[in-house]
């Protein structure tokens, strides 16, 4: 049994005061949960002032990147145990806008997700095709050499303990969310990716999600289907209300 998780991206919105309203307005509204994980990922400046509202609280807190050196001479960058000191539990890595407008690769991923979990991080790894890959017939293709790439190196032990998020770039922030049992069919094909690296009992624990347009009406969609352990959200995760909904999809 794979714990669900529902992951707010809340990408570059919010001050530290508007992030602090917004995740005292979720907990109001989903209080205390047990039963499946919720993430909310803010900007770097606000990451401290949540993580001091969320001590009491059920709901964890993620970075939406980190860099992959401990310390040194890389201005502008954050490195992994100063996300673990504010109190992140998890990091996205890889996210596509990260890879379209910051030159992320993914031997950049690999490197960011060993020093993610070095530090004690749980990465959230986002892979996904472009439209153009789709219309070619290269999702499979391209989800796998993505997967395979981030996780290089890695013991089937530390690959247990990350989560993916699959997400077609042409369903993020357009309103046209792939539909549930294609979603299904490429996180199906990402987990024998997996398996095909660790054997299956690894590859049976790790959480996959589906990202892209995901909004109230279509999250019991997704959360029926076998292989979707969750979801990570942009836009609907920026009002308290629709999250909150989100986060209390009905159980498979
Ligand atoms: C995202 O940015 O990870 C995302 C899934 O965005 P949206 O839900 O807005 O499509």
């Amino acid at each position: 049994m794979r714990m669900p998780i529902i992951a707010g991206n809340w990408k570059l919105f919010n001050t530290v005061r508007e992030a602090q309203e917004l995740v005292e307005n979720i907990h109001g509204l989903i209080g205390r949960i047990h039963d499946r994980e919720v993430v909310v990922l803010p900007v770097f400046t606000s990451l401290y002032p949540v993580a001091k509202l969320l001590e009491d609280k059920s709901i964890k807190l993620g970075a939406q990147d980190l860099f992959f050196e401990e310390k040194g001479a890389y201005t502008g960058e954050v490195a992994p145990l100063m996300l673990k000191d504010v109190g992140c539990s998890y990091v996205l890595i890889g996210h596509s806008e990260r890879r379209k407008y910051f030159g992320e690769t993914d031997v950049i991923v690999n490197r960011k997700v060993k020093a993610a979990i070095e530090a004690g991080l749980i990465p959230i790894i986002c892979v996904g095709e472009s439209l153009q890959d789709k219309e070619f017939g290269m999702t499979i293709d391209v989800v796998s050499r993505q997967t395979a790439g981030a996780l290089k190196d890695l013991l089937a032990s530390e690959i247990e303990k990350v989560v993916i998020a699959y997400e077609p770039i042409w369903a993020i922030g357009t309103g046209k969310s792939d539909n549930p049992s294609s979603a299904q069919q490429t996180i199906s094909g990402i987990r024998n990716i997996i398996a095909s690296m660790t054997g299956d009992e690894s590859a049976n624990k790790v959480r996959i999600l589906y990202g892209g347009s995901v909004i109230p009406e279509n999250i019991d969609a997704y959360m029926k289907e076998r292989d979707i352990d969750g979801a990570l959200v942009g836009r609907a995760s920026l009002t308290a209300e629709s999250f909150a909904r989100i986060v209390k999809f009905e159980q498979k």
